[in-house]
This record gives structure tokens, sequence and C-alpha cells, in this order.
């Protein structure tokens, strides 16, 4: 029987257009005699829509966008897509592909719904999704594990609010100059600025302390960053690994979604004893945070080849251009097996929990 897939993609984040553009993609690599592809549309405003079934690979991105209001089924009638008994074979789908990024994609929450709705669905679960998109929570069970990373500082707000004096003071006894500064829940580097100076530092809290109450500020490194796939449910697999190169300070959101022009070496020029620890470390981060599914995990490479992790994106970019996709091509496993394999992983994860 054909496999009934369901593409969950747009949201109200700022990737909402990279969004469009994974989800054209995955249907014009799934094989429509295996699967039936029943796309889901959340718009810029949120609203949830359903759309017809798709017969073919979508072409445009605006077939993508179904605008007629009447469409609109979730959230204000959820039990639409709950499998009742009498008509499972028709309500249910097999698998939620969700191809969002950032809040409400990436963090858990989408896939706290898809738990309670009990569909499978693709990649981490909510907690994996949480602790991955919150850095310091990330970065505290990395420590747990004995991954190496830089040194970072936290705090919230209030506590900025309230002594910032004390908290610079600690930062600049903790930590080097410069500094990264970041907003704890975010991706794409929105909100990160590079401080070099107390009066830089001061101003990049500012500046991070409008997209979120927590902050992380960590010492910079100067390094070579290079990532890693993994793929897998208990016995997870690595890529080979990836390394960014960005013409800029450093790979900031404009480096990202806007030039295009950031350089990708796959595989990575690194020695087998780099390529070994990072693929000892992304295994170790993925199993210390209870992935499932994919992740894509990021490490700094200094010049004395020493390897620190810099976090793991649980939603990785997933366009056939993104690292993660590239990576497992250059690995043995092209863009169209790797939605097979997810597609599998969700399955075998579900049924596992029931
Ligand atoms: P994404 O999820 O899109 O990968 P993000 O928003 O989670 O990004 P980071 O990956 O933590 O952000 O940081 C973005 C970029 O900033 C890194 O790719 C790197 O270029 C630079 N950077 C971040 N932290 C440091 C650091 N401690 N030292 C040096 N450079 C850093
Ligand atoms: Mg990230
Ligand atoms: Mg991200
Ligand atoms: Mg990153």
């Amino acid at each position: 029987m054909k496999k009934r897939i369901g593409l969950l993609y747009g949201g109200k984040s700022a990737e909402h257009e990279v969004s469009l553009s994974t989800a054209r993609a995955v249907t014009q690599a799934l094989n429509f005699d295996e699967y039936d592809v029943f796309p889901i549309y959340i718009t810029h405003e949120g609203e949830w829509r359903k759309g017809e079934q798709l017969m073919a690979p979508v072409d445009t991105i605006e077939q993508l966008q179904f605008n007629n209001a009447s469409n609109q089924e979730l959230p204000n009638n959820i039990s639409s897509f709950l499998p009742s008994h009498q008509e499972k074979e028709e309500a249910a789908l097999d698998v939620i592909f969700p191809l969002l990024h950032g809040p409400n994609g990436e963090d858990g929450t989408v896939q706290g719904l898809l738990e309670v709705l009990n569909l499978p669905y693709i990649g981490n679960g909510v907690l994996a999704s949480s602790a991955g998109m919150d850095k310091v929570v990330m970065k505290q069970l990395f420590a747990i594990a004995g991954l190496k990373q830089v040194p970072f500082v936290h705090f919230i707000r209030k506590e900025w609010q309230k002594d910032q004096e004390s908290l610079i003071g600690k930062m600049e006894k903790d930590l080097a100059w410069p500094v990264f500064v970041k907003p704890a829940n975010l991706g794409s580097s929105v909100g990160i600025s590079k401080a070099s100076t107390r009066e830089e530092l001061i101003a990049a809290v500012e500046m991070a302390l409008k997209y979120d109450r927590k902050i992380i500020v960590e010492q910079g490194i100067k390094a070579r960053e290079v990532e890693m796939g993994v793929l897998g449910n208990d016995t997870p697999k690595c890529s080979v690994p990836g390394e960014i190169k960005p013409l800029k300070d450093f790979y900031d959101y404009q480096a990202k979604y806007k030039d295009g022009n950031t350089a990708m070496i796959i595989p990575a020029d690194v020695t087998e004893e780099v390529e070994q620890t990072m693929q000892d470390n992304a295994i170790k981060a993925f199993k210390v945070l209870d992935c499932s599914g994919l992740v894509r995990a990021d490490f700094f490479v200094t010049d004395e080849d020493e390897v620190l992790i810099n976090e793991v994106n649980t939603l990785p970019g997933f366009t056939p251009f993104s690292m993660f996709p590239l990576l497992w091509q250059h690995t043995g496993v092209n863009y169209s097996e790797l939605i097979d394999q997810l597609i599998e992983l969700a399955i075998e994860r579900h049924a596992e929990k029931q």
C-alpha cells in the first residue's frame, strides 16, 4: 500500500520562504508511485491550511500557498486530522514531514502537537527538539557528556537589568575577547553578534534581548567550521565532514540566506583523527540530547586540530543545496534515498513507542 505523507511547511518564522523551497524540492524527490502526498501549509500569520492531495511534483512555490481560506482546517478543526477507528484508512497519515525551522518548528512545540495527534513524524521528538533549541540547556548537556566546547556565561533579562555590572565583571573574568552574544533560543544566526569591547558587549546583549529573555555569551574562537550529518535512531550513522567558509567575519544571517556565496567544501580537508573525533562527538551529542532521525552537528576545528562542538541543529536546512543533504550525497545517500530513510526511521520510532 502507498504511504500517506503529510508535508508540513511555511510557518510564522523568518525562514518561511526557505521552508517553501524545501517543500517544493521534497515533492520533486518523492516517488509518487510509492507515496500519496498531502500538503499542509502554515501561513505567515500562523493559519494552518490543508491542501488537496498532490498528484505530481510541485513546479512553483506559489502552488504550495493555497490561499483559499475554506481549506483552513487546523488548528480550528484538529479532530479532522485525528485518525478515528472507523475511518483510520481514510483519515490517518502515515508520516508527517515537518519542514519548518526556528520557534514553533524545530523547538518541540509542533512535535508535541504531532505526539498528541498520535501521528508519526520525521526527525527529533519533543525533548531533543526543545533541548537542542536552547543553547544553554544544550551546552549544559554537552558538558555532562564530556564534550569539549568554548567557555560560556548565561543569564536572563531580569538578571541583566538588575546587575549588569557584576555580569560584565563575570564575563571579563571567565571569558577572553572577542565574545559571541546569542539569544539562547534561535537559529540562522538571528540576533547573534560578535563583541570585542565592553561597549560592544552591552550593545550586543541589548540587541539579543530583543529576541529572547535568555542570553548566552561565548568565548570567541578562531577556528574552521566543520559540520557532520547524523542519521538514525538507536544506531545513528555519521556522514563525511563538510567545511563552511563564510566569506565574511562570521557565518551570519546575511551570509546564510542573502549573499549565498559561502563556500562549502565536502568532504572537508581534515585528518582522519579529526574526522574520528567529530564522529564520536556527534554521536555523543546525538545520544545525550536523545535525538532521533537526524541532526547536523556543528564543530570548530582549531589550527592545532582541537575539536570543539558548537551546536547541533535538530531540523537542519533541507533544500537539495543545504549542507545536510549534500553531506549525505557525498556519503552515498542521495536526496530521494535520504527522504525514504527518514520516513522509515519515523515509522520505526513511532512503532517502538506503542
Ligand atoms: P544555525 O542554527 O543556522 O547554524 P545559530 O543561530 O544556531 O545558527 P551558531 O551556529 O551558534 O548560530 O552561530 C552562528 C555563527 O556564528 C557560526 O556559524 C560561527 O560562524 C559564528 N560563531 C558562533 N559562535 C562562535 C564562537 N564561540 N566563536 C567563533 N565564532 C562563532
Ligand atoms: Mg543552530
Ligand atoms: Mg538552526
Ligand atoms: Mg550553527
